[in-house]
């Protein structure tokens, strides 16, 4: 019936907590706007439907983090338009079947992929299956500006950018400007419509009340040089003449257990807490006043969102570079790859610099865009009503006049 709920799927790959956190966004956001119009499913379509190397992408991509050569090396030898339309080309014959098995199952009215390499294989399987003019096919790219060329694919009916770096980008790459939009990184609506209260929070996760705190991450996976920056931190942040901290720090390191348990066995002269996987990360940003994290776009955008400035201490070679001079560019932070001077730059802005830290703050805030999320699932909703409309009017006219489809 025309009255039946439509089904979305979104194709991601758990490689980190940034493409998970994005589909999770866009499925929240889904059901905020339009409640049971749409049935979101979030899917793993290469480790569910596909063998290997598809389904190893989480752990390969695990492997290269830690090999950051490697990954350097894979990121620019893919790039050329003929090595990887080639390569998948040839990976897509070959997982085909298992794609399709997986878009038989969710019978995807719009199809949303937010991973560099979920274009090719599902759009190649859905044009021959005829499909390609009843489902709606989206990209959400998750990256602020130096993104991976597998991102755009000329056959999409939209490609959401999250900067105009990344929209310019998509235009180089033959994308049409009606393709285009750009609304920002989608961040989950817990995150973006949250009324927060410092002095609440901190009540609530047990922080000091009085002493400006620094948030120290790594991504997903806890990485970058939290360890040594967490050590310098417990010097810097502790005034020796008076005998007492200036700050307090939280340490948040994901899924690095082992990170977390060498840091859990150190003595500190400072107020510190250290966690580990949070799912309220909203609420641990709201209670601090800066943040120092590896250069991941999922971060960066929420820290922009509660105003927090940001040292950015790291970066994965490749995609996550140009969101170096996204943030210091726009004076939402500084880069320093030091632990040391990290350390020392946190001291002064919660001592003498703090006039720099409240700039700095509310050029975050500028740059945010707590909308994106929403921006985009009602850009989709447009999008499907008017898919909804040609099919129709097509379906009636093949099956009166009996007119073959049309080329492409
Ligand atoms: N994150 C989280 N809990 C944690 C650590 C990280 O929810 O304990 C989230 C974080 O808020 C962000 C995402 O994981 O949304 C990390 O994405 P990012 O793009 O910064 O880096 P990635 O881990 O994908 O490399």
């Amino acid at each position: 019936g025309a009255n039946r709920a439509k089904n979305v799927l979104i194709l991601m790959s758990d490689t980190g907590g940034g493409h998970r956190a994005s589909a999770e966004a866009i499925k929240d956001a889904f059901r905020i706007e339009f409640g049971d119009e749409y049935r979101v499913f979030v899917k793993d379509l290469c480790k569910d439907h596909a063998g290997w190397p598809l389904n190893n992408m989480e752990s390969s991509y695990k492997f290269m983090v830690k090999h950051v050569q490697l990954w350097k090396v894979a990121f620019h030898t893919t790039s050329p338009k003929w090595v990887h339309s080639f390569y998948l080309a040839g990976l897509a014959s070959f997982y085909a079947k298992k794609v399709e098995a997986g878009l038989k199952k969710y019978k995807p009215d719009i199809i949303i992929s937010v991973h560099p390499l979920m274009q090719h294989i599902p759009l190649w399987v859905l044009k021959w299956q005829g499909l390609q003019n009843r489902v709606v096919f989206v990209t959400v790219i998750t990256d602020l500006n130096t993104c991976h060329p597998t991102w755009f694919h000329a056959n999409v009916n939209r490609c959401y950018c999250p900067s105009e770096e990344v929209a310019k980008r998509a235009a180089l790459d033959n994308l049409q400007s009606s393709q285009i939009r750009v609304f920002g990184l989608p961040i989950r609506p817990s995150f973006c419509r949250a009324v927060l209260v410092k002095d609440e929070l901190r009540k609530e996760l047990e922080l000091d009340p009085e002493l400006p705190a620094v948030l120290l991450m790594g991504g997903g996976e806890g990485m970058g040089p939290v360890k040594k920056t967490a050590k310098a931190l417990g010097e810097s942040l502790f005034d020796k003449e008076l005998g007492k901290p200036i700050g307090q720090l939280i340490v948040i390191c994901g899924r690095n257990k082992t990170l977390s348990s060498s840091l859990q066995a150190l003595e500190w002269k400072i107020p510190v807490k250290i966690r580990g996987f949070e799912t309220q990360m909203e609420k641990w940003m709201g209670a601090c006043d800066c943040i120092i994290t590896k250069a991941g776009p999922g971060t960066i955008a929420e820290a922009l969102i509660r105003g927090l400035p940001i040292i950015l201490n790291d970066f994965i070679p490749g995609q996550e570079v140009g969101n170096v001079p996204y943030v210091v560019d726009n004076g939402a932070g500084v880069f320093s790859k030091s632990p040391k001077e990290t350390a020392s730059l946190v001291a002064r802005w919660f001592g003498p610099d703090s006039e720099e830290l409240k700039k700095m703050s509310e050029n975050a805030l500028k740059l945010a865009q707590p909308e994106a999320v929403f921006d985009i699932v009602r850009d989709i909703h447009e999008l499907s009503r008017e898919q909804g409309v040609i099919s129709q009017i097509s379906s009636s006219l093949t099956s009166s006049f009996f007119i073959p489809s049309s080329p492409e």
